[in-house]
């Protein structure tokens, strides 16, 4: 028969989820190979969370040139040059993921560049342009990630019809951009092609944006879309669509019935977990009916050699949650007391402003049993977001009231992704509203706004009238 290579631990999937779990597998001890049909770092290095980001912070400095005059500065409408826009993306993207070749390399790892799939429970097979072999496993880490969903009225052809991959390598600025669908990946990219200079429309089918956010967050950042001109239409679908290269007719109807014309539409409609095409069946994995793979604490599936990861298992699907199961799981494969506990995975959107929250919010705190005390702050009583002329938002605590205990903690305001890692910290830490209330925060910075929250829900804020 074929002959079959053997391996420690192979990990299928070079994303945030399994080049970190490869890593850490070394460092353990295991002999890691790697299996990548695509490129290192998968969706959120190539085409998500960093690009995403490189191309928001432009086009905020865009829009901040916009209201310039009113801090004092003379400066023209200024002129958006995409080219110069991806070239500066394309450099950041390329920095980390050679740094994350390098960082495999340094720990031994193996990598394969290949598409896997399994033949059985102890066995994958690699296929790449270049060979087909069976490779033998002790362990295993699936973390394959996941794909955009698509309408089948809309197929994606990157050109006029775009997916957030085929948006993100845009090399113009479409003069009206419809989004379909409002959730996180459409409006952070809808407002930054919104700041480039494109009228921007955003069809969403639900009653709201950003289902799944607390509205009262949602609420500050509606505002702020309608302060940039950014036309929302909720409890809308699309209903027909006609689609010529640069020109679309879409027709939707809800709320209001509309026929938009635009030379380019981004359909961000959720995502699909990358389980279909891996033979997991012959391995003795399970799935759930989304197709998300079954694995219990230690994220091992009912195969007790596998473990699944990041986008493809319950929970949000986002990077830090699958780098932080990676961990976990090359723990847990690697005979280590590890288990994932997904009580301080903050969620973060780069909207303007940004929201973040970690753990509970009030409502949640009493669907779980709990008396909540909760204590809100606004940014414009914040000196540092006013200096910063950022002063929409608010931040949130919830606690629970007999113990003090803190159970959740939320953000819409400028800087809100960073401002939620001290969040993080208070709950992975059980700290108490006392502690965040008596944590000397450096003043002005916008951190304030914890220690402010927390003192408001104490019941002795200074800055609250
Ligand atoms: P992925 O990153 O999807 O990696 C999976 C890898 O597996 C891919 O490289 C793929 O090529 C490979 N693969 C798949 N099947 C096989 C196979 N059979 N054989 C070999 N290789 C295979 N998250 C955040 O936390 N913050 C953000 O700001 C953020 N912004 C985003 C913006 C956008 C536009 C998008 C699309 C996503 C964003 N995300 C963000 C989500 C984030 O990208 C994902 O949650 C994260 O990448 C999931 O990591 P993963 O390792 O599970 O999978």
């Amino acid at each position: 028969g074929e002959f079959t290579e053997s391996a420690d631990l192979v990990v299928i999937g070079g994303g945030p989820g399994g080049y970190v779990a490869a890593i850490r597998a070394a460092q353990l001890g295991r002999q890691v190979t790697l299996v990548e049909r695509g490129q290192l770092g998968g969706i959120c290095l190539n085409v998500g969370c960093i690009p995403s980001k490189a191309l928001i912070t432009v086009a905020d400095e865009v829009e901040r040139s916009r209201t310039a005059a009113s801090r004092g500065i003379a400066i023209s409408e200024p002129t958006v040059r995409m080219e110069g826009v991806q070239r500066f993306k394309t450099s950041v993207v390329e920095r980390l993921t050679s740094g994350v070749a390098e960082l495999l390399k340094a720990n031994g790892v193996t990598v394969i560049q290949a598409e896997a799939r399994f033949v059985d429970p102890a066995h994958i097979r690699v296929v790449s342009e270049y060979e087909s072999k069976k490779i033998a496993f002790e362990s295993a880490i699936v973390a394959t990630g996941s794909r955009p969903n698509t309408l089948s009225m809309l197929p994606v052809d990157q050109e006029t019809v775009l997916d957030s991959t085929g948006l993100l390598a845009l090399q113009r600025v479409p003069e009206h951009l419809v989004v379909v669908g409002g959730g996180y990946i459409g409006l952070e990219l809808g407002t930054a092609f919104r700041k480039f200079g494109s009228r921007v429309t955003v069809v969403e089918a639900l009653p709201t944006l950003l289902s799944g956010m607390s509205p009262s967050l949602v609420r500050v950042v509606e505002r702020r879309l309608r302060e940039l001109g950014v036309e929302v239409m909720v409890s809308t679908r699309v209903v027909k669509a006609e689609i010529a290269p640069g020109n679309v007719q879409l027709t939707v109807e809800g709320t209001e019935a509309a026929r938009l014309q635009s030379e380019a539409v981004l359909v961000t409609v959720g995502r699909t977990p990358n389980t279909d095409s891996l033979n997991l069946e012959d391995a003795h994995i399970a799935r759930d009916e989304r197709g998300l793979v079954i694995v219990d604490q230690t994220l091992k599936t009912q195969n007790p050699r596998v473990a699944a990861i990041g986008d493809i298992v319950p929970g949000p699907m986002l990077a830090h949650k699958a780098s932080y199961e990676g961990k976990v799981a090359a723990e847990s494969l690697s005979g280590l007391p590890s288990a994932a506990d997904a009580t301080a995975v903050p969620a973060v959107i780069f909207t303007d402003p940004e929201m973040a929250s970690v753990g509970m919010t009030e409502e949640q705190a009493r669907e779980a049993g709990y008396q909540p005390l909760t204590g809100r702050f606004s940014f414009a009583a914040n000196g540092r977001a006013l200096s910063l002329d950022e002063p929409a938002g608010f931040a949130e605590v919830v606690a629970d009231q007999d113990s003090g205990i803190l159970l959740g903690l939320h953000a819409v305001g400028r800087e809100a992704s960073n401002l939620i890692a001290e969040g993080g910290l208070a709950l992975e830490m059980g700290a108490t509203l006392e502690d965040v209330a008596l944590t000397i925060h450096a003043h002005p910075t916008l951190p304030e706004v914890w220690m402010e929250a927390a003192e408001v829900a104490l019941g002795r804020p200074i800055h609250v009238a």
